[in-house]
């Protein structure tokens, strides 16, 4: 059984390089008779916009995008975390730490983690710092066959030891998603490739957690003229509800799958059932950059 998912984050309305991930995973699960689930990454709250989950429900069905069961909500998940991470404390797979990132960048010249606390451990009487738990990556390498990229590989000195539960006391993103989309029955994520890197920690926490694994596939990113990635931070144009047909029909041709010429001006119902019909994963281009949309 395949089961996918789209899962945005409700920092902000959704626009068309989010389109182009939920209209992927969609395509893939759906092409593959499979389920295409909803979940909205409420992780955030300092992030989040108010009223934006609301707007990426209206945005979905707007393009005719149904998702299949309950929408699932990781605000409403937080136990299922702390399950998570005592189990990762019961095998030392997670350590306290109190680095703030100054230190870091201090010690190291970098900004990537250079373990500190993992030997160090912080004493809890150290206030100014709160904690945060990191997951320990120790020697592993991680390896995978991504659907649309290719092999993978992220040796040990590409990987640091990253945050799963912050000092602020909020769930971070990597065990949050590896929990949830278990728990979901996950088997396929189709999403942008900017995520690609978590992908490994994601493999990482999986293998940890004694998670079924999951098949990635990255789409390429789309960038702005100035060659920004496309997200809601630098205030991409949010999707409007004029121009459904236009903007799968765009979506479908960045995503390489060549859409008949008449389907421009057909409703979102057959262009989405023309596409799922002839998806092919394999013709995604490895980016944007020398395609003509013409619309
Ligand atoms: N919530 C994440 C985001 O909007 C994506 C999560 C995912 O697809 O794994 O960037």
């Amino acid at each position: 059984m395949y089961i996918g998912r789209f899962a945005p984050s409700p920092t902000g309305e959704l626009h068309f390089g989010s389109l182009l991930a939920a209209l992927a995973s969609y395509l893939d699960a759906k092409s593959n008779n499979g389920l295409w689930l909803l979940r909205i990454d409420d992780l955030d709250p300092p992030r989040e916009t108010i009223g934006a989950s609301q707007k990426i429900l209206e945005s979905l069905n707007n393009y005719g995008l149904n998702w299949d069961r309950e929408v699932i909500y990781q605000s409403q998940r937080y136990t299922l975390y702390q399950q998570a991470l005592e189990k990762l404390l019961s095998t030392q797979l997670t350590y306290a730490c109190n680095c703030s990132r100054k230190s870091i960048l201090e010690r190291s010249g970098k900004p990537s983690y250079d373990s500190y606390c993992l030997s160090n451990p912080p004493s809890n009487t150290d206030i100014s710092h709160p904690i945060c738990w990191r997951f320990n990556t120790g020697q592993e390498t991680v390896q995978w066959l991504d659907g649309i990229q290719g092999p993978q590989i992220y040796k040990e000195s590409q990987l640091s030891d990253f945050i799963i539960k912050r000092s602020n006391n909020l769930w971070a993103y990597q065990l949050a998603v590896s929990v949830d989309d278990q728990q979901m029955g996950v088997t396929h994520i189709v999403r942008g490739q900017d995520l690609l890197r978590e992908s490994a920690n994601q493999l990482l926490l999986i293998k940890s957690l004694k998670l079924n694994s999951i098949q990635f596939s990255h789409i390429p990113t789309l960038t702005n003229l100035k060659g920004q990635k496309l997200s809601k931070q630098n205030l991409a144009p949010p999707l409007s509800a004029n121009n459904i047909s236009r903007d799968l029909f765009k979506a479908l041709i960045l995503l390489g799958q060549n859409p008949q010429k008449s389907l421009l001006n057909a409703s979102k119902a057959d262009i989405l059932h023309s596409a799922i019909i002839n998806w092919n994963i394999n013709a995604i281009p490895l980016d944007y950059s020398s395609i003509q949309t013409g619309v």
